[in-house]
This record gives C-alpha cells, sequence and structure tokens, in this order.
C-alpha cells in the first residue's frame, strides 16, 4: 500500500489528533512533524509539552464522552493517537466501527490496556503468558480474602492506574488496611477495584519495545530500568540476558502485540528470573523507559512509532551502543521552575538533555530527562546520572 502525506492546513493534510500532551507525546509530535503532518494535540490543562509542538491544541477532559466526540467531529482527524490510558475509549470505538477515522493501535487494545483487569485476563488467561498470581477486589473484604489468597508479600495497585499511583506492597498484616486505603485513594478514576499481585523477586526487569507495522512486527534491544515506587527514575540499552530469556520475552511480546492488534510501537513489560520470563503490562505506546532510545538507537521509540502509525517501512533498527536515560524530578510547588547550571550538565560528550517545558509542579513530578552513551552500560548509567544531577532547579 502505497502511503501519501498532503499539505498541513489544506483538504489534502494528513491529521492527527493526539489523546494526552505530556513529554511522550511532545516527541511524537516532533517526529510527525518532520513528514509534515498536521498534529492537534489535547489535554485537560494549559501548556501541556506536547501542545507546545503541536499545530494546535484543545484543552479538553478525555474522559469526557460528550468533549472527546465533539472534538474529534471538529477536527476530523485521519488518525487518533492515545497518549495516555485515562480516554473515554469507547468514543474511540465508534468512531474506528464508523471508519471514520483509524484508531492507534485498535480502539479494543485502547480498551483492554486502560484497565489492568483487561489485560491480565487476557495475557494469563487467554494466551497463557506467565505472570505472578493475581486476584481481584472491589470490596474491603475481597481485598482482605484476595490477600490471604495470594499470600504476603503482594503488591495492591488500582485498576485504573499508572507511574505507581496507589500502588504499595503488603509485607505484612499491618499494612492490608493501609493499602486498601491507598489504593482507593489512588485510582485513576477514583475509588474502585484492584488488582492483588504476588511480589516478583525479579532478577532485572525489561521493557521490550515492540513495533507493529506495515511490513510486519519489529523489536528492540531489550530496555532495563530502576523504578522507585513503582515510578522509572533510570533506565538502559541493551540489557544483558540469557539466550532462553531473550527467546521467551521475544515470544511474550510477539503474542501480546499479535493479540491486540494495529500499527504502533508497544512497551511490552517483562520481569526476568533466570531463564524464566513473567508478563507484567503493555503500553500500546511508546514507553517512558524507552525514552534512553533518543541517544540509543538510530530511530528512537518516537521516530518508530511516528513511521508505524503512517504505514511506512521500519527497516533493521539500529542500537549504536550501552546507552542510559536518568530522569530529572522535581519535587515543590511553583509555575515558574527554571533550570541551571546546563553548561556544566551538558560538557561532556554522548550526553544530551531533554526539559519537558511542563507548565507547573505540585509535588513531585517528571520535568526532564538526561541521557548519556558510553562504554558500557555503567559507563552510561554514570554519564546520564551525571547530567541529571548537575542540573539545578529554582522555583
Ligand atoms: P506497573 O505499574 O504495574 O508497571 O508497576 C510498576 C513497577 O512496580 C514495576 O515496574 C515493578 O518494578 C514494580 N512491580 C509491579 N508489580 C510487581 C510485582 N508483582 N512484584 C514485584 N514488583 C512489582
Amino acid at each position: 500500500m502505497s502511503v501519501s502525506i498532503g499539505t498541513p492546513f489544506t483538504d489534502t493534510a494528513k491529521k492527527v489528533l493526539l489523546c494526552g500532551s505530556g513529554e511522550l507525546g511532545k516527541e511524537v509530535v516532533i517526529e510527525l512533524q518532520r513528514y509534515g503532518v498536521e498534529v492537534i494535540a489535547l489535554d485537560a490543562y494549559a501548556d501541556a509539552p506536547a501542545m507546545q509542538v503541536a499545530d494546535r491544541s484543545h484543552i479538553v477532559s478525555m474522559l469526557d464522552a460528550e468533549e472527546l466526540r465533539r472534538v474529534i467531529k471538529l477536527e476530523k482527524p485521519d488518525i487518533v493517537v492515545p497518549e495516555v490510558e485515562a480516554i473515554a475509549t469507547d468514543v474511540l470505538a465508534e468512531f474506528e466501527q464508523a471508519k471514520a477515522c483509524t484508531i492507534i493501535p485498535t480502539a479494543r487494545a485502547t480498551q483492554l490496556t486502560m484497565n489492568r483487569e483487561g489485560i491480565r485476563r487476557l495475557a494469563a488467561e487467554e494466551l497463557g503468558l506467565k505472570t505472578s498470581p493475581f486476584a481481584f477486589a472491589e470490596t474491603e473484604v475481597e481485598f482482605e480474602r484476595a490477600v490471604q489468597t495470594i499470600g504476603m508479600p503482594c503488591v495492591v495497585k488500582p485498576i485504573m492506574s499508572s507511574s505507581g499511583k496507589g500502588q504499595s506492597t503488603i509485607q505484612s498484616d499491618e499494612d492490608i488496611s493501609r493499602a486498601w486505603a491507598y489504593a482507593q485513594e489512588g485510582g485513576r478514576a477514583g475509588k474502585g477495584k484492584v488488582i492483588v499481585e504476588g511480589f516478583v523477586a525479579f532478577d532485572y526487569e525489561i521493557t521490550q519495545l515492540t513495533v507493529r507495522h506495515s511490513g510486519g512486527t519489529s523489536f528492540c534491544d531489550p530496555i532495563g530500568h530502576v523504578q522507585v515506587s513503582g515510578d522509572y527514575r533510570e533506565s538502559w540499552q541493551p540489557q544483558p540476558m540469557s539466550e532462553k530469556a531473550r527467546g521467551k520475552a521475544l515470544r511474550y511480546s510477539q503474542s501480546i502485540t499479535d493479540a491486540l492488534g494495529g500499527w504502533g510501537v508497544f512497551g511490552v513489560e517483562l520481569f526476568i528470573i533466570g531463564d524464566e520470563v513473567l508478563f507484567s503490562e503493555v503500553s500500546p505506546r511508546p514507553h517512558d523507559t524507552g525514552m534512553v532510545t533518543m541517544i540509543s538507537q538510530d530511530l528512537s521509540q518516537f521516530a518508530l512509532h511516528a513511521r508505524a502509525i503512517l504505514g511506512l517501512p521500519i527497516p533493521q533498527i539500529r542500537q549504536v551502543g550501552p546507552s542510559a536515560s536518568h530522569v530529572i524530578l522535581v519535587e515543590g510547588d511553583s509555575t515558574g521552575v527554571s533550570f541551571g547550571n546546563l553548561n556544566n550538565a551538558l560538557g561532556a560528550p554522548d550526553t544530551q538533555l531533554r526539559l519537558f517545558g511542563k507548565p507547573g509542579v505540585a509535588g513531585q513530578r517528571r520535568m526532564g530527562v538526561a541521557l548519556g552513551r558510553g562504554d558500557s552500560i555503567i559507563d552510561a548509567r554514570d554519564k546520564a546520572s551525571r547530567v541529571s544531577a548537575a542540573v539545578t532547579v529554582s522555583m
């Protein structure tokens, strides 16, 4: 199938509507703009990172079905690209069914992955992928029963959550009621169902970036990462793996992404114990730990996503050496954060910095990422963490 891209702001324009305007979306917009795509960015707040580089934007609650329907009808995009889970996904299904636009990767994939229950049941029960033992609970009584069934230690997460929100680990009986209360506060949709998972004492965890595109499925080298309280802090590529574990990771990634279908990048999260692989979850879009690919690959995960969704070819993906990312977390309360000491921070070769331009911080927020490439993973991690540490923050 031959792909054509027209001229922005004319009848021939290829129009992409981005649902969610965070730092990952910002990079996707930049990559789409390189092909002359007209991009419209949505989010619930003004001046979000991707809005700053899109052709125009709308401030809407994407969980509000009426609002989302109105904006899609107004903009008439060719392609809708979800950047977050919190979207009225039934509206996406309506437009897909009416063949009004393409949903990336598919409306069903966005429906299944917005909810931990949907994706976990698909992986474990339909596809037979190994996962940690799990149970769901809707009430505190059910929750206590689920904890007893799964056993301690176990990890509790709201089914509608990401980035560690509402997530905690239960070590002993004293933690149980606190974990329930915390999960009820931290869910995206307010109070609700939780998943209780057996705690996995993994050797390491990886993100297997997987690209479904017009020519088939391609895989990036595995990305290792460190999470604190369920939130990513550092990642690196390539993560060394045994041949057996690598083979299983690829089979699991192929299986879950085939089941979700469509085109685009997927971040398949896997836990590795020796040669064993457990499926954890999958994002049907670029992954935060995949920011390392901005320095570690010839085509970053964002460039790959843009190519895949436009129907363009993905030739061999080239990994260009041991590389790492280290987030810049800011804590405080400000709408005018400034970053300093940048000359020092970026003085070393093979380092890069992205500042997301987020309009404010209240509490703790990821505001940038430092990237480094080196002779080894240790060297690359060291470079990235030095850049991150050197950046000063004033507010
Ligand atoms: P998630 O939002 O499900 O990706 O969880 C965030 C992070 O929490 C993971 O990347 C792991 O580091 C940790 N985590 C989540 N579930 C488990 C588990 N069952 N056992 C051990 N660690 C976990």
